[in-house]
C-alpha cells in the first residue's frame, strides 16, 4: 500500500519562499510508486489553502492570503500517514505546528516538540550545547523589556564582549534582523532591529579571526549519522541573507578542503549536539572554523535546513552516495519508525 503524504509549505515566517521552493522540490523527489504525496501550502497568515490555491501558491512561489483555519485542516489531515513539516522559523520549525501534529496523532519528519524548539532558539541552543561540553562563542541575552527600560544594562553587556559583535533575534532564520556591529556607536540601531523582530536578542562575540564557516548534515533518530563536511565561502562580510539567496553570491565545497582531524571534529560535535538537543530525523549543524587557532565552536542547529536540490542539506548527503530522492524517502521512514 502507498503511503499518504501530507506535505507542508509555506508558513508565517520570513523564509515562506524558500519553503516552497524546497517543497516543490520533494514534492518531485518522492517516488510516485510508493507516497500518495498531497501538498498544502500555508498563506503568510498561517491559512491552510485547498488545493487549487495550493498548486497556484507552489507554481509562483508565494502564497499571500486565502485558506482556512488550521484546525479545520488538521482534522482532515487524519488518515495521512505522515506529514512532512518543509517550514522554516517560526510558526513551522519551532515546536508549534509539530505540538499541532503530536496532538492530533499524524507522525511527521524532523524533530519533536521539544527539539524544535530549542533548536530554534539560538540562546536555549547555547544553554544546552554549553552545558554538553561543546565549544561555542561568548554571548549574551537581553530580552526587550531591559532594552526599554534599562538599555544601559544591555550596552554594557556588548561592552563586556567587545566589538565587532553580532546581534540577532533569537528566534529567526535566513539572517534576518541580524547586524555585524563593529563599534558602540552602531549597537543601538542593530538592538532597535532586532527587538522589533523578537522579544529575546542575543548578542555574540565574535573570533579575533573571521571564521571559516563549516555545515555537516545529520540524519537518523536515536541512532544517527553524519554527513560529510561542507564549506561555503562568500565575499560579503557574513552570511546575510542578500549572500544566501542571491545566485552566485557563495560557493559552497564539498567536502571541505579542510585537515581530516577537524573534519572528524565537526562531525562528532554534530551528532553530540543532535542528541544533546534531542533532534530527530535531520538537522544541519553549522561551526565556526578558526583556522589560525584550530578552535572549532559550534554556531547553530536547523532542525528543517533549506531543502531545495541545490541547498547544502541535501547536497552533504549526495556526496556520500545517498541521492535526493533517497533522502526524502528516508526521512520518511524515519517519521514511521519507532525512536
Ligand atoms: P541564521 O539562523 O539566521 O542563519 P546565524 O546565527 O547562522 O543565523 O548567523 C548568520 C551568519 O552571520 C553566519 O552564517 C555568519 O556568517 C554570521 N555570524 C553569526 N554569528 C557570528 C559570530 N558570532 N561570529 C562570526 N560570524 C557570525
Ligand atoms: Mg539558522
Ligand atoms: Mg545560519
Amino acid at each position: 500500500m502507498k503511503k499518504r503524504i501530507l506535505l507542508l509549505a509555506g508558513g508565517q515566517s520570513g523564509e515562506h519562499e524558500v519553503s516552497l521552493s524546497s517543497a516543490r522540490s520533494v514534492l518531485n523527489a518522492l517516488p510516485r510508486d510508493q507516497f500518495d504525496v498531497t501538498p498544502v501550502a500555508i498563506s503568510k497568515q498561517g491559512r491552510w489553502l485547498p488545493p487549487t490555491e495550493t498548486r497556484q501558491a507552489l507554481e509562483s512561489g508565494a502564497a499571500v492570503s486565502g485558506g482556512d483555519l488550521v484546525l479545520h485542516r488538521v482534522a482532515s489531515a487524519e488518515g495521512y500517514d505522515a506529514v512532512f513539516p518543509l517550514l522554516h522559523g517560526p510558526m513551522g520549525e519551532d515546536g508549534t505546528i509539530q505540538g499541532l501534529l503530536t496532538l492530533a496523532g499524524i507522525p511527521f519528519v524532523g524533530s519533536g516538540v521539544l527539539g524544535s524548539a530549542v533548536s530554534m532558539d539560538k540562546v536555549m541552543t547555547k544553554q544546552v550545547l554549553a552545558s554538553a561540553g561543546i565549544p561555542q562563542v561568548e554571548w549574551r541575552l537581553a530580552v526587550r523589556r531591559e532594552w526599554h527600560g534599562d538599555p544601559e544594562s544591555v550596552r554594557a553587556r556588548a561592552a563586556e564582549l567587545g566589538y565587532p559583535l553580532f546581534v540577532k533575534p533569537a528566534n529567526l532564520g535566513s539572517s534576518v534582523g541580524i547586524s555585524k556591529v563593529r563599534g558602540p556607536e552602531e549597537l543601538d540601531a542593530a538592538l532597535t532591529l532586532a527587538f522589533g523582530l523578537d522579544r529575546r536578542v542575543i548578542l555574540e562575540a565574535m573570533t579575533a579571526h573571521k571564521p571559516r564557516e563549516l555545515e555537516v548534515g545529520v540524519l537518523g533518530n536515536d541512532a544517527p549519522i553524519a554527513s560529510p563536511v561542507g564549506e561555503l565561502r562568500f565575499a560579503s562580510e557574513f552570511y546575510d541573507y542578500e549572500t544566501k539567496y542571491t545566485e552566485g553570491r557563495a560557493e559552497v565545497h564539498i567536502p571541505a578542503p579542510i585537515p581530516t582531524e577537524v573534519a572528524e571534529r565537526v562531525r562528532e560535535g554534530a551528532l553530540q549536539a543532535f542528541r544533546a538537543l534531542d533532534c530527530a530525523g535531520l538537522a544541519r549543524v553549522d561551526f565556526f572554523y578558526v583556522e589560525e587557532t584550530g578552535e572549532l565552536l559550534l554556531n547553530e542547529v536547523n532542525t528543517m535546513p533549506g531543502f531545495t536540490q541545490t541547498s547544502m542539506y541535501p547536497k552533504l548527503f549526495e556526496a556520500s552516495g545517498l541521492g535526493y530522492s533517497e533522502l526524502v524517502t528516508r526521512l520518511v521512514e524515519l517519521a514511521l519508525d519507532e525512536r
